[in-house]
């Protein structure tokens, strides 16, 4: 197996965090691997428009280096391993709050050419959890016209909902996994999105937290 990914150029026998020899077909060696575990405490300070959030880690340490190295890599296989490293953690908070749906954030059209695959969803495939896409990005497309509810969607900055969304929303509680929380700012508008349909909650699962 290791062979095979060496062939297609996504193994290696480095730890990518400390450089020690890495752990058979994986990327970080045995301690850096037992260092990812639930950071406590994470200091909750609340965000506009999320019911409650969860934070899985700081970013830093091995944690900021495997995001770092999913984004910059373009390397999917981590980003599912990730996902089944945290799974027990994702899957704590989505049992408390038992959202309708599960979805997360998109990239930009660019980014997502030149990455070729969303970090966050191959995160939540690694950690066996069912989600939509909810949102796609403000860009090439024209803007929701002729849609009774156009008044009340507040377009955030980046984001939109899918139109075949947007009457599905109203009572629903949604979750929004994200990598990093750094001001909030993103998910407090994508919350605000999902409010201005109809949902009935908005709770959000962020990995890693800045600062
Ligand atoms: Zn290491």
């Amino acid at each position: 197996m290791r062979k095979f990914l060496r062939l297609l150029g996504i193994s290696q026998s480095e730890c990518i965090h400390c450089q020690s020899p890495a752990m058979g077909d994986l990327f970080l060696c045995k301690e850096c691997i037992q260092d990812i575990k639930p950071f406590h405490p994470i200091e909750y300070t609340p965000i506009p428009y999320v019911f409650s959030y969860r934070v899985f880690g700081k970013y830093e340490g091995v944690l900021k280096s495997i995001l770092q190295q999913i984004k910059f890599s373009n390397n999917p296989f981590l980003a599912r391993w990730l996902g089944e490293a945290i799974k027990d953690h994702l899957w704590e908070f989505i049992e408390q709050t038992n959202p309708d749906i599960i979805t997360f954030p998109e990239l930009n059209l660019r980014r997502f050419w030149t990455r070729g695959f969303n970090q966050i969803e191959e995160i939540l495939k690694g950690a066996g959890v069912p989600y939509q896409r909810v949102f796609k990005r403000v860009g090439f497309d024209p803007p929701m016209a002729r849609l009774d509810k156009k008044k009340r969607i507040k377009a955030s900055q980046t984001h939109t909902l899918r139109e075949e969304w947007i009457e599905v929303l109203e009572g629903k509680k949604v979750l929004i996994v994200d990598d990093v929380l750094t001001t909030g700012g993103t998910i407090s508008r994508l919350c605000e999105l999902l409010l201005s349909v109809g949902a009935e909650q908005t709770h959000a699962f962020f990995l890693t937290k800045e600062f």
